[in-house]
């Protein structure tokens, strides 16, 4: 037994705490165990313990642990604790970041007023109470004789309810509730209560609902699909990782599915991480009808009382099987996990890019995987350029599907040149004449219609017409889109509303309209344009009524064209699409990023790719002012790494990742005067620690304002081969040194390792 226990605490803090174990405690306590502790003057926290040991710390006194939160058994596995050690060490940040990003709420109570901690929700049931015999439960006319006919016919219902009528050892499960809806009045119920026959006891019930839907067995494979998974299982032979590489359709969700089967019938977990749960309902469809209650859905927008109850379960005798599950569910505890699913790889939305931990759930879960001796499938039709790198490379197996499950090609591309449109005049407001002459077939046809746009709202700025003002966010360094449901111009970054100003504070002039097309136009011009066809919207405003209704509208043709955001552009599956229409790809083709074009490409091909998945014949029409750029001529399944070779060797020539680790260095302050300082400053320091040409900056970023507080970034370059330890203990030094030498004062500094 020890004595003593380092923990975690959700401090900003970037070391363990040491506490004294009272001895009666001693045997509760051990590596994963949630502890409650005292902290500073008067505050009491949750706190994970990382090990226990005999070793009494020196310099201070030791306080005692006041409780321990776990007595049957930790609440973080060994796993778990190792994961998150790897967290804070790539993501430079400290073990207490981590547990707040993992730990539900729930389960970190503090003595703050705002804290609750997690209550099993219970409910009362009923069970054979004290006088009854087991005579009388095979043989309830031993009980009543011929007597008392309502209450003998509650309790053979309470038998046949509880399953004790075919096997009287165990009965099940029965609630007060479930029983006393066959009562003909409750004294009948009662009286069974006072005669001591059955009795109420109170139990935990869970606040997840069980599935009701029916079963199905597994689709058959098809050959290219049963060809795929055997070399997948031959690649996770020799290597950890795999990439599916499978074109838009060709069934990965399927492939998917039966590889979870397998896991499960060996009784191992799996692990199926999507890049963004909004739009997760389609899948967790599909997977419930063959999992059922074997799964669960775990993404930080669900309740909170609702992750402590995953979280439970995962750490007790019979957790889920199958977790379908945003970036956060890496953290979620798995006892026994086979294979982890990364679908959709590509998005960036696997990303956390604030708070810390800043961790990329894709990169985590093949971490998490390896600790778990479990194996990882990557999928997408458009790969990370990471991803596939490391495929080429051999560090990944790699497997491609290049056929659809219907064998239905890829959507033709229709690439329209706007600019020679305009100039013809073939064109007033954002529809190119192809554009509407494809909608209106498609209707025509019975068929439905996907429209994208990279912008929310209604327009993209609100301008002057006299003067050129442009109405700007006051806190961020951002225009202002307008928004026409509720009125008001918004900004994206801070989600500040202002009011149009009916004259202009500049010139004064009374000519202040909206510029640009964002979701809510285009579906307003839509519908000008086409009033019999039925529209939907989906974006981020849209969505907070439920995206869920709009999903399923459009999968049941009750809509006919779905104008939004790249929200449209994920996994989804539905049937009868035969246009998808691009609006502006420019604005996806033209951000100043080393990963621009990768980006771009992959939103193109994924949005394209919602078309034409049952029947042949359908298209994508790309309207571009750069009708030659090289993307938009390589927009087929083969051309893929065609493209890929090219981009790596611009990377290469660059020094750009793969062929470099980056980390981003981010300062901000109020105040632009400090910022400016502490970032040339640091950038100094970095250059004699790492070299001169390893570090870039400081730089504004793009937004170099949000929410009052200006921005500098420095990125440090280093080659692959640099340790990760060796990178941090540089940055580590670098920020002492600065804090000693000037401190930070207003300033505050982050790191965001591999940003996005
Ligand atoms: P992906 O995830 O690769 O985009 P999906 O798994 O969504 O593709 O498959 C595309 C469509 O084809 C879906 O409607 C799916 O139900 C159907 N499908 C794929 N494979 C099979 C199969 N083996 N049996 C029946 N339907 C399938
Ligand atoms: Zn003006
Ligand atoms: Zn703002």
């Amino acid at each position: 037994m020890s004595k003593y226990a380092d923990v975690i605490l959700p401090v900003p803090l970037d070391r363990y705490f040491t506490y004294s174990i009272p001895s009666s405690l001693e045997h509760l306590v051990m590596p994963g165990t949630r502890l409650y502790v005292p902290f500073g003057k008067n505050r009491r926290l949750t706190a994970i313990t990382v090990k226990t040991h005999d070793e009494k710390p020196s310099g201070y006194s030791v306080r005692d642990i006041l409780g321990v939160l776990d007595e049957a058994h930790p609440s973080l596995l060994p796993q778990q604790m190792k994961l998150f050690k790897w967290i804070s060490g790539y993501c430079l940040c400290t073990p207490g970041d981590v547990m707040k990003a993992a730990l539900p709420a729930g389960l970190r109570p503090d003595n703050s007023p705002n804290t609750h901690s997690f209550k099993p929700k219970t409910g009362l049931f009923v069970r054979p109470g004290p006088n009854l015999t087991v005579n009388g439960m095979t043989d309830p006319d031993l009980l009543f004789g011929n007597r008392a006919k309502a209450r003998k016919e509650l309790f053979c219902k309470y038998l046949e309810l509880s399953g004790a009528d075919v096997n009287p050892e165990s009965p099940g499960l029965v609630s007060r509730q479930s029983l006393a809806a066959f009562c003909k009045s409750p004294s009948v119920l009662q009286a069974l209560i006072d005669e001591g026959i059955l009795e109420y006891y109170e139990a935990e019930t869970g606040r997840l609902k069980p599935f009701t839907g029916k079963k199905r067995p597994l689709n058959e494979l098809s050959q290219v699909q049963q060809k795929a998974i055997d070399e997948i299982r031959n690649s996770f032979l020799s290597r950890n990782v795999c990439l599916l590489h499978g074109i838009t359709s060709c069934g990965k969700t399927e492939i998917y599915i039966h590889l979870i089967k397998e896991q499960i019938d060996k009784g191992r977990q799996v692990l199926y991480l999507l890049p963004e749960i909004a739009l997760t309902t389609q899948i967790m469809h599909r997977l419930q009808s063959v999992f059922g209650d074997d799964m669960t859905v775990y993404h930080s927008r669900c309740p909170e009382n609702v992750r402590a109850e995953i979280w439970n379960r995962q750490t007790g005798p019979e957790p889920y099987k199958l977790v379908l599950g945003a970036r956060s569910a890496v953290m979620l505890p798995f006892s026994n996990l086979g294979l982890v699913i990364v679908d959709e790889e590509h998005e960036p939305s696997f990303k956390q890019n604030d708070p810390a931990p800043r961790y990329h759930g894709r990169n985590t879960a093949i971490m998490l995987a390896d600790i778990c001796h479990a194996k990882t499938l990557l999928g997408s039709a458009t790969p990370s350029f990471e991803s596939y790198f490391n495929a080429l490379t051999g560090k990944y197996g790699m497997v491609t599907v290049s056929q659809r499950f219907r064998e239905t090609g890829l959507p033709a591309p229709i690439i329209v040149d706007v600019a020679e449109m305009k100039r013809k005049r073939y064109m007033n407001g954002i529809f190119s004449p192809q554009l509407k002459e494809k909608i209106s077939e498609a209707l025509e046809n019975g068929k439905q219609v996907i429209l994208f746009q990279n912008r929310r709202g209604y327009s993209q700025t609100v301008e002057c017409q006299d003067c050129g003002w442009v109405q700007k966010c006051d806190r961020c360094d951002v225009s202002l889109t307008f928004h026409k449901e509720n009125g008001m111009a918004v900004c994206h970054y801070c989600g500040r509303k202002y009011r149009v100003p009916v004259s202009c504070p500049s010139c004064g002039g009374k000519s202040i309209r909206g510029r640009g097309y964002g979701t809510e136009r285009i579906e307003e011009d839509i519908k000008e344009l086409f009033p019999k066809a039925r529209t939907a919207r989906l974006d981020l405003d849209s969505a907070k009524a439920g995206y869920e209704t709009i999903l399923s509208d459009f999968q049941d043709g009750k809509t006919d064209i779905l104008v939004g955001t790249q929200m449209i552009s994920k996994g989804l599956d539905f049937g009868n699409v035969s246009v998808v229409g691009i609006l502006q790809a420019d604005s996806i083709m033209s951000y100043p990023d080393f990963r621009a074009t990768e980006r771009a490409y992959q939103l193109i091909m994924q949005v394209a790719g919602r078309a034409g998945r049952k029947e042949s014949g359908a298209v994508v029409v790309i309207q571009t002012r750069q009708p030659e750029a090289q993307i938009l001529r390589m927009l087929s399944f083969s051309d893929w790494k065609e493209y890929f070779t090219g981009q790596m060797t611009e990377r290469k020539l660059f020094n750009y990742p793969p062929y470099s680790r980056l980390v981003s260095l981010i300062l901000k302050s109020t105040s632009l005067e400090k910022v400016e300082k502490a970032s040339s400053s640091m950038a100094e320091k970095l250059s004699a620690l790492f070299g001169r040409e390893m570090v870039l900056g400081p730089d504004a970023p793009m937004i170099s304002r949000i929410q009052s507080r200006h921005i500098r970034t420095i990125m440090v370059k280093n080659p692959v081969e640099t340790s990760v330890r060796y990178t941090r203990t540089l940055l580590m030094q670098a920020v002492r040194e600065m804090e000693e030498e000037e401190g930070l004062n207003g300033v505050t500094l982050f790191f965001d390792a591999d940003p996005q």
